[in-house]
């Protein structure tokens, strides 16, 4: 199983990291011949969703990658890439990839929670440790999504289809229960 974790700005490193120390091959998307690379999945990091999203188009890297996930591809998209997922952004003109049918606000926590860690459950995998930054949170969903973790009544988590998307950093704590359960994902999905 090979990785491919968007390499173009924010927080990847840190999701390489944590994929390798459960044994986990990666590819760095850095540029166009990297989507073209085989790979299993795609992990969308945090960071800066209006510089992620300028740099793929740019970078002519934004079509395919669009392509893949609608064709199935398992994404794990955290915080600045649940933004980049999102079909609907209330509070922002921008739009992305738009292939997971939830809106979503950015910044959402204001200026006072900006930054905060808790310990939350999340779907079957029981108390997961969660570190927000600058977190958007999901406002709305459609009925097909699955909500997977709600904090303080907002939406922190969801799965559609093969799109798992967190408003929070899994790669910045030392729990892998979340990729493992990605992984699992991926085994099916490629079992299919
Ligand atoms: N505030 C960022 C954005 O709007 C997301 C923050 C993050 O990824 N930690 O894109």
């Amino acid at each position: 199983m090979k990785i491919a974790v968007v390499a173009v700005q924010g927080a990847f490193i840190e999701h390489i990291t944590a994929l390798h120390r459960l044994g986990i091959e990666c590819i760095e998307l850095r540029k166009k011949e990297d989507v073209l690379k085989p790979y299993d999945a795609i992990i969308l990091p945090g960071g800066e969703s209006t510089v992620q999203g300028k740099l793929l188009k740019e970078l002519h890297m934004f079509n395919t990658i669009k392509e893949q996930i609608e064709s199935g591809i398992p994404v794990l998209a955290t915080c600045a890439g649940l933004i980049l997922l999102a079909r609907y952004i209330s509070n922002d003109d921008r739009e992305y990839f738009k292939t997971l049918p939830v809106t979503v606000k950015r910044n959402a926590y204001g200026r006072q929670l900006g930054s905060f860690h808790t310990i939350n459950d999340f779907g079957d995998l029981g108390k997961i440790p969660m570190t927000f930054i600058r977190a958007p949170y999901i406002e709305a969903v459609s009925d097909d999504v699955e909500v997977l973790s709600t904090v303080d009544n907002n939406i922190a988590a969801v799965q559609y289809e093969n799109q798992v998307a967190l408003s929070f950093h899994p790669e910045l704590d030392d729990d892998t229960k979340i990729y493992e359960h990605f992984i699992k994902l991926i085994n099916t999905h490629c079992s299919n």
